[in-house]
């Protein structure tokens, strides 16, 4: 008993459907992701990895003090440019540590964003993210920490936060699922164990992140990031850390 009405829309999430890259693409065009950096650059860094290795053509890291150079992003010291229109996808939480200004200040953009980690916890109320383009990746204790404790099954709680936020919803764990504010829930398949340690949220972020800014609507982007994810760990191994999903992307 999954606890939602017969009628409600709900599937198993099955492989996705990718977008083609134009033959006359360029990097920004294959979609820039914007992720701000917080106090804890390990985080991003796996993010932003993640997000260049599930094809976006451009990963920004903005920082406000240097961090170290990172592999496959351009990294910007001082003020974020959020109004840059090319911006497909912005990102925050990963690494974010106690700068929750970062929130409000992604919150002003008009570019769609995904929500994880610290974030989640700063946004307090769940009706202060309507209006925006958002997918939030809450495992359970941030769930519960900006939805509160909310009655039913996983699946009715991921739908009841979809419908408060206005958000998609990446409600995590051994069972992952994904919520739209419209009553779509998608069920991701089984997932490997050994996806539970640390920095594969933040590597999960990244793909979506990458999805959304290549042009996914954000309910297919976090399905499709989910079962990505799944894959890849599949791929990995058991003695996998969270770095080694990149490379099996
Ligand atoms: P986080 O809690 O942000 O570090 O993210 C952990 C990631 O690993 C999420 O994508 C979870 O869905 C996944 N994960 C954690 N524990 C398990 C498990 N026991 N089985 C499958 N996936 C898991
Ligand atoms: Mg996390």
């Amino acid at each position: 008993d999954i606890g939602i009405a017969a009628d409600s829309q709900w599937h198993e999430i099955g492989a996705p459907v990718l977008p083609a890259i134009a033959a006359d693409a360029h990097k920004y065009s294959r979609g820039l992701v914007h992720a701000l950096a917080g106090t804890m650059p390990g985080a991003i860094a796996l993010s932003a990895g993640a997000a260049a290795r599930s094809g976006a053509g451009y990963v920004r890291v903005s920082t406000s003090k240097p961090i170290a150079a990172l592999p496959l992003a351009v990294v910007q010291t001082g003020d974020a440019k959020l109004s840059d229109p090319r911006i497909g996808c912005l990102l925050v939480g990963p690494g974010m540590g106690d700068l929750p200004q970062l929130l409000t200040l992604a919150l002003t953009s008009h570019a769609p964003k995904v929500i994880d980690a610290d974030a989640i916890r700063h946004v307090g109320e769940p009706a202060r993210l309507k209006g925006q383009d958002a997918i939030l990746t809450p495992h359970a204790g941030e769930f519960s920490a900006l939805f509160g404790e909310l009655p039913g099954t996983k699946a009715e709680q991921a739908l009841a936060a979809a419908e408060a936020s206005g958000a998609v919803i990446v409600f995590k764990g051994a069972d992952t699922l994904v919520a739209a504010p419209d009553g779509r829930l998608g069920f991701a398949p089984p997932a490997p164990a050994w996806l539970a340690t640390a920095g594969t949220g933040d590597v999960l972020a990244g793909i979506i992140a990458a999805l959304r800014a290549r042009g996914m609507p954000a309910f297919e982007a976090a399905c499709a990031g989910v079962w990505l994810h799944g894959r890849a760990a599949e791929r990995a191994g058991p003695t996998m850390t969270a770095d080694d999903l990149l490379a099996h992307l």
